[in-house]
């Protein structure tokens, strides 16, 4: 028998780290692998922020600090927020922790108790999944139509509401499919959850690259403030995935709740990082719109070159930094039959690593990144591209 805490066989190692764990293995062997499989920026953090952290270790800013961030970390949240946004957010309704996980999963653990529905739409960011299980509550996946991009709709989440739904979990742009939930949209799913007394989890990680629309926050929806919450990240906005640096915007009820958890577990989150992470938010903004015109640059090609393959189709990407092709056209019964032995192969054969779609709920994708080199970009789609066509 087991050792271990019942709770922990409720979650699982996620898929895009064992992803990473074999690739790294191949490298370490030598192998030049094109790596489509991080989610993560490819910039260094901007000059600007390392130098507010490097002037707080030098001020010996070393010690612990209040629980959820210092008082103008917490209000450079909220500013920035509102300049990106237009929300109304105060100091008491905000919680930094250390990174949008840390966030995600005490809201999960403040909000959902045994038994409680969660409304996770498909494909979906496996942490989500996870984090409810370990809370107590039961993930509840709803489908989104890969046609219409993969945006989630008000009339999907209303059939999968129960009088036990207790949250639901929104990430627009989306982790994996660079799915936009259109404004008009997110309204009516924030009113929607507003009139069954649902919590409405806004993940806002990649909300601020967007392709083709304007900066949004369902969080500005007037009369929101007790259904909205919003899980914030510096990680990728400002190239920070190291720094562990992410916030919950709450009622401040929930905000007390969080504290108190955070309290015993991470306390503050690392003091040299919130300097940095003032900096990121009340310094300049160019940086973020140099690495979106990037990522831009980057999608385009991305997009064109998957279409061009025999057998594989892509919705298109309207933020975040992922495509999600439809690889079903290139399987087939002999040796590459689901999109997890297309990734192992793909990895094994031709170097490239990518997540399989299993790690998201569907069965015909795989998720590429192109938080990577324009070069690395190219190599690794001619490689995919030769692999497909030598199984075809
Ligand atoms: N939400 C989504 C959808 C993500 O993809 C990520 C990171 O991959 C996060 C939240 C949290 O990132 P971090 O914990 O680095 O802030």
């Amino acid at each position: 028998s087991s050792h271990l805490a019942d709770r922990i066989s409720l979650i699982s190692v996620s898929s895009t780290a064992r992803v990473s764990a074999e690739a790294e293995k191949l490298r370490r062997a030598g192998v030049d692998v094109v790596d489509f499989g991080v989610g993560e920026p490819d910039f260094p953090t901007p000059d600007n922020i390392k130098r507010a952290a490097i002037a707080a270790l030098d001020q010996n800013f070393t010690r612990y600090t209040a629980m959820p961030g210092v008082q103008e970390l917490r209000q450079a949240v909220v500013d920035r927020h509102k300049a990106d946004y237009g929300t109304s957010y105060s100091v008491p309704e905000c919680v930094v922790s250390v990174g949008g996980k840390h966030a995600i999963f005490n809201m999960t653990q403040a909000l959902v108790g045994d038994g409680d529905e969660v409304i996770i739409p498909i494909p979906y960011w496996v942490t989500y999944y996870d984090v409810v299980n370990y809370a107590g509550g039961k993930p509840v996946l709803v489908e989104t139509s890969e046609a219409e991009g993969f945006a989630l709709t008000a009339a999907q989440v209303e059939k999968a509401i129960t009088p036990k739904t207790r949250l639901m979990i929104v990430n627009s742009p989306c982790n994996p499919s660079g799915a936009l939930v259109e404004q008009a949209e997110f309204e009516k799913i924030a009113h929607l959850a507003k009139k069954r007394g649902i919590w409405l989890m806004t993940d806002e990680c990649y909300c601020r690259f967007l392709y083709d629309s304007d900066p949004y926050s369902v969080a500005s929806v007037p009369g929101m403030k007790d259904t909205v919450i919003v899980a914030g990240s510096l990680s990728k906005t400002y190239a920070m995935t190291g720094w562990r640096i992410g916030f919950t915007l709450a009622p401040a009820e929930v905000c007390t709740a969080i504290i108190k958890l955070q309290s015993h577990s991470t306390s503050n989150p690392t003091s040299i990082a919130q300097k940095g992470a003032i900096e990121a938010l009340n310094g300049p903004q160019d940086s973020v719109d140099v690495m979106l015109a990037e990522y831009r640059k980057r999608r385009d090609y991305v997009i064109g070159r998957l279409r061009a393959i025999p057998g594989i189709t892509c919705a298109e990407p309207r933020g975040a930094f992922y495509a999600y092709p439809n690889i079903s056209g290139a399987l087939s019964p002999n040796g590459l039959r689901t999109p997890m032995e297309f990734a192992e192969k793909l990895l094994a054969e031709a170097h490239v690593a990518a997540v399989p779609g299993e790690a998201f709920g569907t069965e015909k994708h795989v998720r590429i990144s192109y938080a990577t080199s324009m070069e690395n970009i190219q190599k690794g789609l001619d490689r995919l591209e030769s692999f497909v066509k030598k199984y075809s």
